[in-house]
């Protein structure tokens, strides 16, 4: 057969970018040879509806045992009794949650996305405010920290089914105990979604959502360091809070409902080589080594914003506990689309991001994103983020000179080019 010169040269081109660039989007990072190769494998090729052991497809004797190791190294990695690594994505985690949690019409308290929260905690272009009937939490505004006190009010008064503690753009641990204290005093279920710091919160080194969460999601591809996908999670298992029985008259546990709203509640086929790529990053995640990277991780994102602050940025919330921050940019006098735009001329890619009380669009933006899981793969340290945060600031304050963004655009060639993708 021809090979595909068209896709695979454009793919060539993405590799390049990727080693050429820096890469500060807090959501990404770069995953490491095997699990590649894990999730390029002929296991793309099996079906396999159902769960390890009770399938619908013949042929799963190895994705069986397969799935279960991702399972159990999950398990171990988190400290949790119940986990199913088949949601194909964080989203599609949350969807299977809510499934198996919510009727249509549910109330949901989720962190505002305007202040740092997702999509999927009930904002109105997703399904999930279209479905449920969401009310939100945000930080405040001289602060930038969530305030619990108010987080209490506002469950007491809007009474919602479900909490959900999580978000995208929050640089600050969140106190996981004093969610569930208030969810308790509502009668409200507590879901973590915990996609972005799960590398961290894996190996201790931020508030872990297990012991005070009845429900935690994750995706698997930010901090965690392995291939795009979701996962759900359970602490302990408990009993469905509707009172919902089979029709045998056997009380539904929450992992019977958890796993029937993932399949065949959301999703088909589960996608084996994409859990084999989540096993192997699993296994790699419970090393020492894994330990050092996420401690580095969090290293360099200190570094990072304490640098930026020194040059009078305005970090939301003045630091950072995780692998993140979000920057205010309104004293620099452009928007996030446009320092977007300059540092990826640079070859610098973060992405735009509202701002608590931004004034401007989500298309526009008031602020950037900017995150250290990615570089710190690459094996950046300490030294190395003043010197990105020096090229950040030179895009920055002259965001339309063209002579310095591809000054700049050699400077950060120079620095990446000969680093492998893959050092920690
Ligand atoms: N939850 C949170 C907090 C996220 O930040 C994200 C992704 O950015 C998701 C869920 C969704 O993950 P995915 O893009 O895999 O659907």
């Amino acid at each position: 057969m021809q090979r595909d010169e068209q896709i695979f040269d454009l793919i060539l081109e993405e590799q390049e970018r990727q080693i050429h660039g820096l890469e500060l989007i807090a959501s990404e990072n770069f995953v490491s040879d095997q699990v590649l190769e894990a999730a390029g494998s002929v296991l793309t090729n099996k079906y396999a509806e159902g769960y390890p052991g009770k399938r619908y497809y013949g042929g799963c004797e190895v994705v069986d045992v397969i799935e279960q190791i991702a399972i159990d190294r999950a398990k171990e990695l988190f400290g949790a009794e119940y986990v199913n690594v088949q949601p194909h994505s964080g989203s599609q985690a949350n969807t299977a949650v809510y499934a198996a949690i919510l009727k249509p019409g549910d109330k949901i308290l989720g962190f505002d996305l305007s202040h740092g929260g997702h999509l999927t905690h009930g904002s109105p272009v997703n399904f999930s405010g279209k479905l449920y009937n969401p009310v939100f939490y945000g930080v405040e505004q001289e602060t930038g920290r969530l305030n619990y006190d108010k987080i209490q009010e506002i469950a007491e008064k809007e009474k919602p089914q479900v909490i959900i503690a999580g978000a995208s753009a929050y640089s600050r641990d969140m106190d996981f105990k004093r969610f569930r204290e208030i969810a308790d005093s509502v009668g409200a279920l507590l879901m973590a979604d915990i996609a972005h710091p799960a590398g961290l919160i894996a190996k201790g080194l931020m508030n872990d959502p297990i012991p005070h969460c009845h429900i935690v999601t994750t995706t698997t591809h930010k901090t965690l360091r392995g291939p795009r996908g979701g996962m759900i999670m359970m602490g302990k298992d408990f009993e469905n809070p509707f009172g919902l029985k089979t029709p045998k008259g056997e009380i539904r546990m929450m992992s019977s409902l958890l796993d029937g709203a993932v399949f065949p509640g959301n999703q088909g086929g589960p996608l084996e080589h994409i859990i084999a790529a989540k096993a192997v990053a699993f296994g790699e995640a419970l090393t020492d080594n894994f330990f050092r990277y996420a401690m580095q991780v969090q290293k360099n994102a200190k570094a990072m914003a304490a640098a930026f602050v020194n040059r009078d940025y305005n970090i939301i919330s003045g630091g950072t506990d995780n692998h993140m921050m979000l920057i205010d940019l309104r004293n620099k006098n452009l928007s996030g689309k446009e320092a977007e735009n300059a540092l990826v001329k640079a070859e610098i890619t973060v992405n735009k991001n509202m701002v608590p009380f931004d004034d401007r669009s989500p298309f526009v933006t008031s602020g950037i994103r900017v995150g250290t899981a990615a570089i710190t793969t690459r094996g950046l340290v300490e030294a190395d983020m003043e010197t990105i945060v020096a090229l950040i600031d030179r895009v920055i304050m002259d965001h339309t000179n063209e002579e310095v963004l591809e000054q700049v655009a050699d400077e950060v060639n120079d620095m990446m080019s000969e680093r492998p993708i893959f050092v920690f």
